[in-house]
């Protein structure tokens, strides 16, 4: 695929109209070819108008043709995935082949919001059939399903170029459920958003559907982003990035004349609890698994496990030992942009500032934008003290936490504010501590993962990727799994209708063949 650089709007491709910007390869520092079209508020408009134009049929669209449509995007998905990595390994100086793994895995999650579809249990049909001769009062036929929400804007992540970005996990439930998407792509990965904005839009045309069904939008600075948070005709915002962009939109959306749901997954610093008998008993696997795991994609991860906390005791050494063993093998690699080198660069600062000593390193950074290894150490009495040591350093930099008793580790994890997920690695004779741990941080995640690590992540119907406030702005959704196809959409009850003018999944006989809720009870 030849890369145009043009923003793709109304199934055709759109010229600059705000300027223009290149990729930068931060392995090399270099710019590449060619220049990308800024687009403003204008774009924007035009974006979502054809995007509303286009709700009334997509949002409508058989179970089938719709899944048909996400299967289609799977499959062009597949068939770029080698020029997709290869663009995307330039615009991000990490691995061509974690890329093709990542396309291959993402055209996964398309098919399987496909089967969601085809599923209809999305839909959540209930019905009450009538009764009219309840007493005191009848009761009319009540029948109740979900509808889209209505055009979304998603903001693509810079940390996941593909699955969290342009053909990523937010736009395929969006899609999914209903709703046209503007996609604002990240300013880090213009080309790879280009190829994955074109085969959808190459699907959009294929399947016969509104040309308005897809559009990629790009600006410069906050402009674009406002715009299409403001814009009237928007019903839903997605966003992955950091908590100070997160909740700037979040709160501009609150402002419109017509507040709406703003879904921003933000920041985590993934707590993970190492309980005494399971340190006692394998602290120095512990140790190299942290490692290991943190390190990956340069600890550019919303799960990184970026704190473990354990009671100093038999198994600390060996696990403080193996780290800083592991550590010494990473090399200093690229991070994904210059902006967000600087922070973690300032942030691991300002934790060795804050008192956090530094045990051990990976081999150090020549220039440019490498992020270079890091772990550091500091005891329960600082962690609780000072409130910065809790929050993430996004990028290769792990902390490991003394604690001076099982009651400092509760105290401890209460000191977390939300996060996307929290880990215990423990052994039966840990069982009381742990029953008293598990409350604790069932209050402050989303996810509780037990003797493993919070990476890798499965995309499953049991997945929960989301969390209290900051790792979330709503806790009661998650943006990752089967489930984040919630986000987009309401429940509508259709009371006293003749069965003609019911929605399919509604009517008497059901002809698309749900389960449904009849009088309380699932039937099909
Ligand atoms: P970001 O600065 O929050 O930006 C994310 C996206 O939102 C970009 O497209 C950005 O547009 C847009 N945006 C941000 N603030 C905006 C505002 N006030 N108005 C309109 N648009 C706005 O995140 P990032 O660029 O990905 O990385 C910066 C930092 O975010 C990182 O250093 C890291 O700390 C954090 N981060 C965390 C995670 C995580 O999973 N925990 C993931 C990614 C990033 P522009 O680029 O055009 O400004």
């Amino acid at each position: 695929m030849t890369l145009t650089g043009d923003l793709l709007i109304g199934g055709g491709r759109v010229p600059a109209t705000a300027g223009t910007m290149k990729a930068f390869n931060p392995a090399t520092g270099e710019f590449i070819e060619p220049e990308f079209a800024f687009g403003g508020p204008a774009e924007v408009d035009r974006a979502l108008r054809l995007a509303d134009e286009a709700y009334d049929s997509y949002s409508r669209t058989g179970l089938e043709e719709r899944a048909l449509f996400l299967e289609l995007i799977a499959d062009k998905l597949e068939a770029v995935k080698d020029e997709l990595a290869a663009r995307t390994s330039l615009e991000t100086g990490l691995p061509a082949a974690q890329f093709e793994g990542e396309a291959v895995r993402t055209a996964g999650v398309f098919r399987k919001f496909a089967a969601v579809v085809r599923q209809g249990r999305f839909l959540q049909a209930a019905i009450d059939p009538a009764q009219p001769d309840r007493q005191p009062t009848p009761r009319m036929d009540h029948r109740l399903q979900k509808v889209a929400l209505g055009p979304v804007a998603i903001f693509g992540a810079s940390n996941f170029p593909i699955s969290y970005s342009v053909a990523g996990g937010d736009t395929a439930s969006a899609l999914a459920a209903g709703c046209p998407v503007v996609l604002k792509a990240h300013n880090a990965h213009p080309g790879a958003s280009e190829i994955e904005g074109r085969i959808i839009q190459e699907a959009v045309a294929e399947s016969g559907l509104h040309p308005g069904v897809f559009a990629l939008v790009r600006g410069p600075g906050n402009e674009i982003g406002e715009a299409l948070v403001d814009h009237p005709l928007v019903k839903a915002v997605t966003f992955t990035g950091s908590e100070a962009g997160g909740m700037a939109l979040y709160r501009r959306a609150q402002q419109r004349p017509d507040p709406i749901p703003v879904f921003t997954e933000m920041t985590s610093v993934n707590p993970t609890f190492v309980l005494p008998a399971a340190l006692a008993a394998r602290g120095a696997e512990i140790g190299t698994g942290l490692v290991q795991r943190g390190m990956y994609n340069v600890g550019q991860a919303c799960l990184k496990p970026a704190v473990l906390l354990a009671v100093e005791g038999p198994g600390y050494a060996e696990l403080r030992e193996a780290a800083v063993t592991e550590v010494a093998k990473w090399d200093a690699r690229p991070m994904l942009t210059p902006g967000i080198h600087d922070a973690y660069t300032r942030n691991a600062q300002r934790h060795q500032d804050n008192g956090a000593v530094r045990l051990g390193e990976g081999t150090a950074p020549e220039d440019g934008a490498y992020g270079q290894a890091l772990l550091l150490e500091v005891t329960g009495e600082q962690l609780l003290a000072e409130p910065t040591l809790r929050e993430e350093v996004f990028g290769p930099t792990l902390l490991l936490v003394k604690l001076s008793s099982s009651e400092q580790l509760l105290e401890a994890a209460r000191a977390f504010r939300g996060q996307l997920s929290a880990t215990l690695h423990a052994d039966a004779a840990d069982r009381t501590t742990a029953e008293a741990l598990l409350p604790v941080l069932e209050r402050r995640t989303g996810r509780i993962v037990f003797n493993a690590f919070s990476i890798p992540q499965e995309v499953s119907y049991a997945t929960t990727h989301g969390g209290p406030f900051p790792a979330t702005s709503d806790s009661r959704f998650t943006s990752v799994g089967m489930g984040a196809i919630e986000r987009f959409i309401r429940p509508v009850t259709y009371q006293n209708f003749p069965d003609e003018l019911l929605p399919q999944a509604l009517r008497d006989g059901n002809p698309l063949g749900l389960w449904r809720l009849v009088d309380g009870e699932l039937a099909r």
